[in-house]
């Protein structure tokens, strides 16, 4: 932390001290973070692999003692989608089996700094469990809010780190209310709103990066519910531009359920905030956002790059779920979404010899009580 970051309304300008406790702007814009990284190669390589090798690029002090489960520096595999070679982040096998644990430890560790001792948070699953588990690895307590209809196995992992849990009737979006109201006096660990997340998420862009060779990829396929993940591989990659690591930022293409695809619609339709949407049934839960509060800046974040969306249907997802598994890859439904998008994008590109980046981003344990749907007796 450099004594001249502060959290900036991401709508308003307006600025807040970089410790304070609030969640949105007065205007009711989500905050950033204006941060300066560093990139110290000598720290960087003295480190093991973890995400906490890049601790000069991370918006907490030096001297804050990290909550850490040894998260980070995932493998970067190739695989195949039609004989094209692609790179797969392997982000489905971190502790709490999936990527948001790159969020939920740079977050609480944050929070652990500033004396907070109890957050809630709103998920559709692996947001809740990621921050559960670093909450009890903090000695921090918390409330998880998430919808009726979430996958059993992850209700039981929030349970199982002890967190208080509040299925909420209706929608994704009820479960969000009943967070924000209880946020009126606790710290909200918010994988949408606290932009100390999107700073841990950032770490997926600079093990990239390393991975690659101190370069940055021609593309990236990633998942868009919220955008948490393809925000803040956009904050790497752009620190790492700006930081003159590498020359051009890599194009970001955004995947959506089509059940469910309220940026994909607004991007077709040219327009700056997400499309109203009535969603239907998705296999990919953890991308079914109707509503993403940061949806100008997904929008803004993949044109800029020169990217676009796509939007795969419930027979892709299957379809790209058990193929992946039968090459060895054990991911839930909405992972698979995203490597079903990567299928449709390559079927589309003209583009010749482009390096792309994926992500598998959920464990498949994760949707243990649907794998005998997808593999036993009613599958293929
Ligand atoms: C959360 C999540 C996503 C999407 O993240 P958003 O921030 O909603 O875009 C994708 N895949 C998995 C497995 C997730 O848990
Ligand atoms: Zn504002």
């Amino acid at each position: 932390m450099a004594p001249r970051d502060r959290l900036v309304c991401s709508r308003c300008q307006e600025s807040y001290p970089l410790n304070d406790l609030r969640w949105r702007c007065e205007c009711g814009g989500p905050l950033d973070i204006e941060h300066r990284p560093r990139f110290d190669q000598r720290s960087i390589d003295d480190r093991g692999p973890t995400l906490w090798r890049y601790r000069e690029a991370l918006p907490i002090g030096v001297d804050v003692p990290p909550v850490h489960l040894g998260e980070g520096y995932t493998p970067l595999l190739q695989g195949r989608v039609a004989g094209y070679p692609v790179w797969l982040k392997q982000d489905h096998i971190f502790p709490s089996g999936s990527y948001k644990d790159r969020g939920a430890a740079i977050l609480i560790s944050h929070a652990r700094s500033l004396g907070v001792s109890h957050v809630v948070e709103d998920s559709s699953g692996n947001a809740g469990a990621a921050i559960a588990a670093y909450a009890a690895r903090a000695g921090i307590t918390c409330d998880i809010f998430v919808p009726e209809d979430t996958a059993p196995a992850k209700l039981a992992q929030i349970r199982g780190y002890g967190a208080r849990l509040h299925r909420v009737p209706g929608d994704r979006q009820a479960a969000t209310l009943a967070a924000q109201e209880a946020a009126e006096t606790t710290y909200y660990a918010s994988h949408v709103w606290n932009p100390f997340f999107l700073h841990g998420v950032k770490t997926f862009a600079f093990e990239v990066w390393e991975q690659m060779g101190r370069r940055a990829p021609d593309a990236l396929v990633l998942p868009v519910g919220n955008g948490s993940l393809l925000l803040g591989a956009a904050i790497g990659f752009q620190e790492l531009l700006a930081e003159r690591k590498i020359h051009r930022m890599p194009r970001l293409i955004g995947v959506q359920a089509r059940a469910c695809a309220p940026l994909a619609a607004a991007y077709e339709q040219g327009a700056e905030v997400p499309a109203p949407v009535a969603p239907g049934f998705t296999r990919a839960e953890g991308i079914a956002i109707a509503m993403p509060a940061r949806g100008d800046q997904v929008l803004a974040a993949v044109r800029a790059s020169g990217g676009q969306f796509v939007t795969v249907s419930e027979e892709e997802i299957v379809a790209a779920t058990r193929a992946w598994w039968r090459h060895g890859f054990a991911m839930e439904p909405t992972a698979g979404a995203t490597l079903a998008g990567l299928t449709r994008y390559l079927s589309s590109s003209t583009r010749d010899r482009e390096i792309i980046v994926s992500s598998i981003t959920g464990h498949g344990l994760k949707a243990s009580a649907s794998l005998p749907d997808l593999f036993g007796e009613r599958g293929p």
